[in-house]
């Protein structure tokens, strides 16, 4: 670790140590709901962890150690109470329970093992796996990096879809939201950029956090097994909650997220963390705050909920080199209804991150998948950070589907448009086709750099639309078999020198007296 972040830790210890205060002993008050109230905190700080006495007479030292101590969180400070929310079994909770400040905020214990497992937002592992050994205690709710502590963005992070690599790309300690309606393949093409992670050299393979904000228990187990089927699971951490549980522990998941991804970032490493989704964030601390008794604000979220998303998503980063140069990456998912991109949270949260990636139900439904809408999807700070392999493909790719676009209104009057519109149209056909892909089938960056070189150059000419991807997919083996060398220049160089580029272009001329059969129409 760096001792720029060596000196920041020591700092936030110290801020904490000037807030001890002697012990006080509060009494609850009233209960319900999971709420507790309390009396006679009156030092308590926000997000500080409370415990329950259990009324044998013990001292916080022995409290604390007991096994199944029960703990609350604050997150009211009242004028002459606090309310905390019982993290636990509520139940235990009774009127006149003697209740212990700790000092402590929130935080979640992290170690290098946590790595390939399923915990909570509170740091249990939930996978029956055994318990592992903690380094660290990250705070939850933590002070995001400010500017002088970060760099720009210059890395690209892979998400393994052309689509996206090619006209929207990632950076490395960017925020770029997923935003569609229901059912339009959001949680795929996050799961599918953790997926693509493993065609990373493993010094730069991010780790990756997959934060299930009140998913099913059933679609968080299906993603586990997609990821350990894949091998991703090695370098993944899954934070898990699901619908039944109570809104609280919805509301601390992403945070835990980021606590977890810190622990990384400050050891100079990459970090991916999916964010599944904020829309049921925002609802569970919609809930959250009724039962804290907030005053409800704009379509009955609580007025600080902008704050609540601004400050979570702040702590994405990319670090200054002499902090190591560890970077967080978030990809936060946002639920429409009826692609209504106007309505609060999501407006909110687009004007929180560098980009949105935009899933269109009408596309997702006439196969267009993934269904990205490529005219409104964009990527604001990424393509700074694009490898010089893909920024050479990627402007005709965009300029042509944007040709598209505008000439498809047109398609339905075909037989009276001349032939150079024709033949655009048909072009657009095919890059249309040509980054449609499969769910779970990432394509490595150089792959994708071969195959959009190759449609640019006119491999998929004079070819039936229909027969793209099978031309696709027998070029790429081609190049794989034949032309090794050029493939493996692309991957570890990065870009298309001369030489790539000549034995790309020869390779197409040699694949086409080849393949001739995969330019015939098929009946
Ligand atoms: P929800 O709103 O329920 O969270 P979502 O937007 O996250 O849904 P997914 O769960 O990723 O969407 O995908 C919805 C369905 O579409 C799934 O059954 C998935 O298998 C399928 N799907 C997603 N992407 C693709 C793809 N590229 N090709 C084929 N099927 C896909
Ligand atoms: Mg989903």
């Amino acid at each position: 670790m760096s001792t720029a972040i060596i000196d920041r830790i020591k700092k936030e210890i110290e801020n904490l140590d000037t807030n001890a205060q002697p012990e006080e002993v509060g009494v609850v008050t009233t209960v319900g709901d999971g709420i507790a109230e309390i009396d006679g905190l009156k030092k308590a700080q926000m997000m500080e962890m409370i415990v329950f006495d259990d009324g044998e007479g013990k001292s916080l030292e022995e409290t604390l150690a007991t096994e199944d101590a029960l703990y609350g969180l604050v997150l009211n400070l009242e004028e002459d109470a606090v309310k905390v929310v019982v993290l636990g079994e509520a139940s235990r909770v009774r009127e006149g329970m003697q209740v212990r400040r700790t000092n402590k905020l929130l935080s979640i214990p992290v170690g290098e093992k946590i790595v390939g497992r399923v915990i909570s937002p509170l740091g249990e592992m939930i996978d029956g796996k055994g318990s592992i050994e903690a380094d660290r205690d990250m705070p939850i709710e933590r002070v995001a990096y400010g500017v002088m502590e970060r760099s720009a963005v210059n890395e690209p992070i892979h998400t393994g879809i052309k689509a996206i690599d090619s006209m929207i790309p990632v950076g490395r300690g960017q925020r770029e939201l997923i935003i569609g309606d229901r059912q339009t393949g959001k949680t795929t093409v996050a799961i599918d950029t953790i997926i693509n992670q493993k065609y990373e050299p493993a010094d730069k393979r991010p780790i990756c956090i997959y934060v299930a904000v009140g998913q099913k228990r059933s679609k968080t187990a299906t993603i586990m097994a997609k990821l350990e089927e894949a091998g991703a699971m090695e370098y993944t951490t899954i934070i898990a909650t699901s619908a039944s549980e109570a809104s609280p522990l919805l509301f601390l998941a992403p945070f835990a997220g980021m606590a977890v991804g810190e622990y990384f970032m400050e050891q100079g490493r990459d970090v991916l963390v999916v964010l599944d989704d904020l829309s049921k964030h925002a609802n569970a601390y919609r809930q959250m705050s009724l039962l804290l008794r907030r005053p409800p604000g704009r379509e009955a979220y609580p007025g600080d909920i902008f704050y609540l998303h601004s400050r979570l998503l702040e702590r994405s980063a990319k670090l200054s080199k002499e902090l190591g140069g560890g970077s967080i990456t978030a990809l936060p998912i946002i639920e429409t209804q009826e692609g209504d991109v106007s309505a609060y949270i999501p407006t909110n949260v687009i004007s929180i991150t560098d980009g949105q990636i935009f899933l269109d139900g009408d596309l997702f439904n006439k196969g267009i998948r993934p269904a990205l809408d490529v005219g409104i999807s964009v990527s604001r700070v990424g393509s700074a950070a694009q490898t010089k392999a893909m920024k050479k493909v990627s402007g005709k790719i965009r300029l042509e589907l944007a040709q598209f676009r505008e000439l498809e209104a047109f398609m339905q009057f075909a037989s009276d448009l001349d032939d150079d519109t024709k033949a655009r149209i048909d072009s657009g056909r095919k890059y249309v086709e040509l980054l449609k892909q499969k769910q779970n089938e990432p394509v490595p960056f150089y792959k994708q750099a071969v195959s959009i070189y190759a449609a640019n150059a006119g491999i998929f000419d004079a070819a039936p639309v229909e027969n793209t991807q099978k031309i696709e997919a027998s070029f790429l083996e081609f190049v794989e078999r034949d032309r090794k060398s050029v493939m493996d220049a692309i991957e570890t160089g990065r870009e298309l020198t001369e030489e790539v580029v000549a034995g790309l272009d020869k390779a197409i001329v040699d694949y086409k007296e080849a393949h001739a059969a995969n330019y015939e129409v098929v009946a």
